[in-house]
């Protein structure tokens, strides 16, 4: 019974799928307060999707490793268990925004000093992931203006020195339209923006500003040819100023979520536990549902076969050593090796200073042997469509 949802979702085609996502309205997709009137076809084909995703989000023990098996077998099928590393460099921890997750944020004093990387430091690091081979540069940060002439400056050299033969990925946050053509042509080719909730109302009450403004830069991106990665956080909620949930997170949300990544036909998708972090208004809540997150990850892989789908550190810290290895038999494909000089690691506090998992080489490339995913490295990197996922 649980298998036919799952063949349900394998048996619509490619263009049938195309058919049903574009007539879905976005605004009943998120929520949002600007729907006037969803239409009887995107009512009916929004709900066929939700009801398939949230049964399968709550599979458990045999229901989930047939899950996964398929979505193993999507990924053999589509991109021959070949995977990606990619290597971060994470330049600045400081940030203007205060989510309300993130221990990054503006408000916390607790995280310490806040550093900057120049574009030489940057490219310092970048030698050290072409002599690890990797050839996914990286660049992340809290979300500050300066970034876009520091990264701008150091993209070409970087290029340089992988005579041309990398993919430069950045995610640095909000920024305005100039800004990212500013960094396109400096030579980038990929940025991470995530939506972290599809829901209007958490959206906002979690991070602060509107969603509609996270989905414009999404658009903004695609529109200058960048490939896009988003996603969510499993287990988000957002509380008011006596601490007490306002709004939690449901599994009809999470539903959303793919919805929405898949409306938007992002190139790389992520769902992260969400893991309380100190100094952050949520510092006293509990982890995101980590089982749900993996049957997230591995819905997006039946559904977007192609996609890049990293398995995130935040795995290791609620499952263990082997959280980034259940992501990758769930169908994930990508794994970030932590680059940042280590005296700066610790301060770049992305869920938690203190629980923060680092992803080291080595540790990346025994969790992919262990799951059968050929790493793809330099200098035998394939073509850049192969290894730029194709939607
Ligand atoms: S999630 Fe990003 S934008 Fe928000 S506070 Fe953290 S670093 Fe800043």
């Amino acid at each position: 019974m649980k298998q036919n949802l799952i063949e349900t979702l394998l048996d619509i085609s490619e263009q049938e799928k195309e058919r049903l996502l574009a007539a879905i309205q976005i605004d009943a997709i998120t929520e949002s307060p600007y729907l006037e009137k969803e239409s009887t076809e995107s009512q009916e084909y929004r709900q066929f999707f939700q009801s398939l995703f949230q049964e399968i989000l709550h599979f458990e023990d045999n229901e989930q490793q047939l899950l996964f098996e398929i979505a193993r077998y999507v990924r053999h099928k589509y991109l021959e268990n070949k995977g990606n590393l990619r290597g971060v460099i994470e330049i600045t921890n400081a940030c203007e925004r205060s989510c309300n997750y993130c221990p990054m944020r503006i408000e916390n004093e607790e995280l310490g000093d806040r550093y900057n990387f120049s574009s030489e430091k940057i490219l310092e690091t970048a030698i050290e992931i072409k002599e690890a081979k990797i050839p996914i540069v990286f660049i992340q940060a809290g979300e500050i203006k300066a970034t876009t002439k520091t990264v701008s400056r150091a993209i070409p050299k970087i290029r340089q020195l992988f005579e041309n033969n990398v993919i430069i990925l950045l995610n640095l946050g909000d920024k305005p339209k100039e800004d990212y053509t500013i960094l396109k042509e400096a030579g980038a080719n990929q940025y991470i923006i995530k939506f972290e909730t599809s829901n209007w109302n958490l959206h906002k009450q979690a991070r602060g500003y509107l969603l509609s403004d996270r989905l414009n830069r999404i658009d903004d991106l695609l529109s200058l040819g960048y490939e896009v990665g988003s996603g969510t956080i499993v287990g988000l909620k957002a509380v008011n100023a006596n601490g007490k949930i306002e709004i939690e997170q449901t599994p009809k949300m999470l539903a959303n979520d793919l919805l929405l990544a898949m409306r938007k036909k992002v190139h790389m998708c992520s769902a992260s536990p969400f893991v309380p972090g100190k100094g952050t208004p949520l510092a006293q809540m509990s982890a995101g549902n980590a089982s749900m997150t993996l049957n997230w990850m591995a819905l997006a892989r039946i559904m977007m076969p192609k996609v890049m789908i990293p398995s995130v550190s935040a795995l290791n810290v609620l499952l263990g050593q082997d959280g980034q290895l259940k992501g990758l038999q769930a169908g994930a494909n990508t794994i970030t090796v932590n680059f940042t000089p280590p005296n700066y690691q610790d301060q770049y506090a992305i869920y938690s200073k203190q629980k923060r998992y680092k992803v080291k080489y080595e540790y990346a490339l025994d969790i992919m042997e262990k799951a059968g995913i050929e790493p793809i490295l330099l200098p035998n990197m394939p073509s850049r469509s192969f290894l730029l996922s194709q939607n």
